[in-house]
């Protein structure tokens, strides 16, 4: 059995990715993380009764990105669960927006991904598979900054003490989206910032672990909870606001983790194709080819 952890599973994106794991790939497992273990249950039992088999391919495990201990017990559990394997996939897919501030955003878009890998580090197999399910926002926050600020971002030989030193920088940033202009950094967009750190952050985990097939993307942009706000402030329908379903949103992630390799600590679009890190490219148009 191939072994895969998927963080933020109990809705949205995160649940369509866990069921078509289970649906596409019968050889496979999946715990299927989230912060609150009853609605991890409840979720795990609408996949069971979709397909009773699936009863024996599912551990819901208790997974708060943002908590030290929380992680290091879900790591415990897992480690449990593993009974002696590896773990074939990490689905780094636990994200918060709206208008939450950048501390928040920080905390679970990038630094939970990074917390999580580091605890779940030991328990992957040499050639696991790592998935951050980052976003559009990323790239196309990169766009509004400086080159030089550009530069920092699509700098394949940033560390993470470098970046995180950067998102420190960010966070004693005061005045709003004009002081983030005057250092280069756009609107200072905290979804698009973070995203675009988590996005720098894939280009360092694959340069420290180059035996791993680590890769980042955007799920496009997707119907959920998430962005529900967003279509109900519109006058129109998710789909004539060009929105598609949490299980479109699976597409790109699933070619990660089980498509053949093509590179490590690249960024894809939702249609699958590789993107560019400092610039919007739509689902369709050319695959970026670049360094
Ligand atoms: P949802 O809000 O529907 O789901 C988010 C999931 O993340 C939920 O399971 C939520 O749990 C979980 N989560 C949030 N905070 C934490 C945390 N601290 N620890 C563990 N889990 C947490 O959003 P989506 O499904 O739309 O988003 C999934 C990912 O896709 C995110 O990373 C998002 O940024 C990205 N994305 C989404 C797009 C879209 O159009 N929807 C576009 C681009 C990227 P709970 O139910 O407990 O809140």
């Amino acid at each position: 059995m191939r072994h895969i952890l998927v963080t933020g599973a109990n809705k949205g994106i995160g649940l369509a990715i866990a069921e078509a794991i289970l649906k596409e790939h019968a050889d496979t497992f999946v715990f299927l993380g989230a912060r609150d273990r009853e609605r991890g249950r409840a979720a795990a039992a609408g996949l069971v009764s979709e397909q009773p088999a699936w009863k024996e391919r599912i551990q819901v495990v208790a997974l708060d990105v943002t908590n030290a201990g929380s992680v290091s017990e879900a790591t415990g559990v897992v480690a449990d669960g593993l009974r002696g394997d590896a773990l074939y996939g990490l689905v780094n897919n636990a994200g918060i927006g709206g208008d939450r501030g950048l501390d928040a955003m920080f905390e679970t878009n990038t630094l939970g991904v990074e917390r999580v890998f580091r605890a779940f580090a030991p328990l992957l197999a040499s050639t696991a598979r790592i998935v951050n399910v980052t976003s559009a926002a990323g790239p196309s926050f990169v766009a509004t900054c400086s080159l030089d600020r550009q530069r920092f971002f699509l700098d394949a030989q940033t560390t993470w003490p470098a970046l995180r030193a950067f998102m420190d920088e960010c966070l004693q940033i005061t005045g709003g989206p004009p002081a983030f202009a005057a250092k280069g950094l756009g609107d200072g967009s905290p979804y698009g910032l973070s995203k675009a750190c988590a996005n720098t952050y894939t280009l360092i985990l694959a340069r420290e672990h180059p035996s791993l097939g680590v890769n980042a993307c955007t799920p496009g942009f997707i119907i959920t909870d998430m962005t529900r706000h967003y279509v109900e402030s519109q006058a129109k329908s998710p789909a004539d606001l060009g929105m598609k379903t949490p299980a479109d949103g699976a597409k790109a992630p699933l070619h990660l983790l089980f498509g053949a390799l093509e590179g490590n600590g690249r960024y894809y679009g939702s249609d699958g194709k590789r993107s560019p890190l400092d610039r919007y490219r739509a689902p369709g148009a050319p695959e970026y080819t670049g360094a």
